[in-house]
């Protein structure tokens, strides 16, 4: 099969080709419908010079953390997953922690090397993945389900860390309409009934938060906290979701929050924010986040599946993975990029307009 493989840090992967590998035990082999890439994706063959030491990253590796497909086989001691069965692939807990057992196995702090992470991901024809991590669905093309796995996923689960603050006649900011903001301002219109201000330096960015359904556009520049203020009807905001983590955005979140405001640091910017006496309102909280448990992409999946979102994705086949990179490197990516094994992306080009390909030859 072709993988497109990491072979030393801070050289760009290949795509080359390998033998399919066999499901041992516990494992599912799925074969890849799509897999979206992410910014994660760029920090491990850009930044890193070695394995963060949780991950045990052995290289080679095939990159890749953000998989829909299909069952191809299960390995021994894997019961109730039938060939031929769509799914995605998302984080699998140890089981067996405090955090597992109250459901967060996203905050897991066991959960071991997954797809992309350590083991061989998605940006190959087939991939591996723990039995745990295995979510079925139903009616969504599993390509399009993807990016549900983290894109939507992260963004979900921000949003429910601030939902006690979604309420009528409150607003929420969202900063950064990229592949995780832009999934949150659909989310956001499809759950809740709050007013969503969206936050972008780039136009692009903005036209599709518009198109999403946000009620208020804020060009990111030099007056900021007014322009926010204003779209928020001249009252602090309730909630931030802050895609970007950065100084200045972290900046701008505190001074934009009212009392009891929560505001959740999605983006690993790595701003600093210095907590002092009236840095924040009375009652605001600043919390991080991380992916999302299992049960909150069952329910953006059903979400997706009844039509209540439906993400901006731009397909790019396998041969063209290098190319799907440099464009999300360079903010070429209106929404969230997909890489798909060659055969499916040529099926997929071949059978319509609405799907329109990125990654031309
Ligand atoms: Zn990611
Ligand atoms: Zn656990």
């Amino acid at each position: 099969m072709q993988a497109y493989r990491l072979f030393a840090w801070k050289q760009p992967p290949r795509l080359v080709e390998m033998p399919t590998p066999e499901p041992g035990p516990g494992q599912v082999l799925v074969k890849v419908a799509g897999n979206g890439i992410c910014q994660s994706d760029l920090h491990l063959m850009h930044d890193w010079e070695s394995s963060p030491p949780h991950l045990q990253i052995r290289l080679p590796m095939t990159i890749g953390h953000e998989i829909g497909g299909w069952i191809e086989a299960s390995g021994p001691g894997v019961a109730g997953l039938e060939p031929g069965r769509p799914c995605v692939v998302t984080l699998a807990g140890c089981g067996h922690c405090r955090f597992c057992a109250e459901g967060w196995n996203n905050y897991c702090a066991a959960s071991g090397p997954q797809p992309g992470m350590g083991m061989d991901g998605g940006l190959a024809e087939y991939v591996l993945a723990p039995a745990a991590g295995i979510v079925p669905i139903d009616k969504l093309e599993p390509w399009r389900a993807a990016p549900l796995t983290d894109a939507g996923l992260t963004a979900y689960h921000a949003i429910g860390r601030v939902a006690n603050r979604l309420v009528p006649g409150g607003s929420v900011l969202v900063i950064g309409v990229g592949g995780l903001g832009h999934m949150a301002v659909m989310i956001l219109k499809a759950v809740s009934p709050v007013s969503v201000i969206a936050l972008d330096r780039d136009p692009r960015a903005l036209e599709l938060a518009a198109r999403l359904g946000a009620d208020h556009l804020v060009t990111a520049g030099d007056r900021d906290r007014e322009a926010v203020l204003a779209a928020a009807g001249g009252r602090p905001v309730d909630a931030v979701l802050d895609f970007v983590g950065a100084g200045n955005t972290i900046a701008l979140a505190a001074e934009t929050v009212g009392p009891l405001s929560k505001i959740a640091i999605v983006g690993r910017g790595s701003g600093a924010f210095a907590l002092a006496d009236r840095s924040l309102p009375y009652g605001a909280e600043i919390i991080t986040t991380f992916g999302g448990s299992r049960r909150e992409l069952m329910e953006l999946v059903e979400l997706a599946e009844a039509g209540k979102i439906s993400p901006q994705l731009i397909p790019y086949p396998l041969s063209r993975a290098a190319a799907a990179f440099a464009d999300l490197k360079q903010g070429r990516v209106s929404g969230r990029a997909v890489v798909m094994p060659d055969k499916i992306y040529q099926a997929l080009a071949g059978s319509g307009p609405d799907n329109s390909p990125g990654g031309n030859p």
